[in-house]
């Protein structure tokens, strides 16, 4: 053990409460400790328990701004999916007690009308709360891709199998190289980046045109791209059509989107380390790009 009277503590205070100290040990043949040093040490200690009352202070705020934060987040969510939440939970509570009606004969034709309806909007109640768990993670920094290695061509086979009610109206078209490296991914989530591209592209042009998903290789890169042949987008839409609800005018109820899909996709891309973005294509259409 050193000798005590080689010690020299100087307690760190904030606010009048120990936080800690400071411990100085002489060499065992070194000058004591003076008046001098003390007050110097005491003017030390101060400053470092103003610096700490000031980190603790800002980690505080930060940490009240997070929660202010999601807490906005959520009463912004909520309001503004509440009602497509219900259209859907509507249309299938209306299908389903009428299946159960006892005093109406159902013809086999309507039955199935009945399930089909049922059975697809649940599936796009089923996108609707993919989209809000992933924007909720994503904005409260809790997305942790869980990564491993897989090919493009499966990841975009296995969504355009899960979309095919909704693209059946569409020639859809794929063109991925076979010498395409395989990519680090979380397959949920990259796989939900493509769904909501292509669900984009088939709802936002007329049925009969061309999407055409193709996978390329560029500086070190994955290039993955969304081609329509629809309207395309106005200029000043490009950017923000990434915004959580931005909605295009005139699109409003019969396409019955929320606005969340190319915000959650951005969300998730960027989680990936990789950049998204829209384009107009020259001879028409659009062009929803992401890198990997
Ligand atoms: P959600 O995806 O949440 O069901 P949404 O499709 O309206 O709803 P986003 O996918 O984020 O939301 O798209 C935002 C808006 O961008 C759309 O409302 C639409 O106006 C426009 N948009 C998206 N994709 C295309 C496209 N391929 N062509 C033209 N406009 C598009
Ligand atoms: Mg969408």
């Amino acid at each position: 053990p050193i000798a005590s009277d080689r010690l020299y503590v100087v307690p760190v205070s904030t606010q009048g409460q120990r936080v800690g100290r400071i411990v100085l040990v002489r060499a065992p043949n070194g000058p004591r400790f003076t008046a001098a040093d003390d007050r110097l040490l005491s003017a030390v200690a101060a400053q470092l328990g103003l610096a700490l009352e000031r980190v603790r202070l800002r980690r505080e705020a930060t940490e009240a701004e997070i929660l202010r934060r999601t807490d906005e987040l959520k009463s912004a969510l909520l309001s503004a999916v509440s009602h497509d939440l219900r259209t859907p939970l509507a249309t299938i509570s209306a299908a389903a007690e009428s299946l159960l009606q006892e005093d109406v004969a159902w013809s086999p034709e309507d039955r199935t009308a009945f399930a089909r309806e049922i059975a697809s909007e649940a599936q796009r109640l089923g996108r609707l709360v993919d989209n809000l768990l992933d924007l909720s993670r994503i904005e409260g920094g809790r997305l942790r891709p869980q990564k491993a290695w897989h090919d493009l061509s499966g990841l975009v086979e296995e969504a355009l199998n899960r979309l095919k009610p909704i693209t059946a109206r569409h020639r859809v078209t794929v063109e991925i190289p076979d010498d395409l490296p395989p990519l680090l991914l979380d397959y949920v989530e990259i796989a939900q980046v493509l769904s909501n591209l292509i669900e984009n592209a088939a709802k936002y042009t007329p049925s009969g045109t061309e999407i055409a998903i193709r996978g390329s290789r560029a500086d070190g890169e994955v290039v993955v791209e969304v081609a329509d042949r629809g309207p395309g987008l106005p200029p000043e839409a490009l950017e923000r059509v990434f915004e959580r609800f931005y909605r295009l005018d005139g699109q409003g109820v019969q396409s019955g989107g929320t606005g969340l899909g190319l915000a959650v996709a951005k969300g998730l891309v960027e989680a990936h380390g990789g950049r998204i973005w829209a384009e107009n294509r020259p001879d028409g259409g659009a062009r929803f790009v992401f890198t990997l």
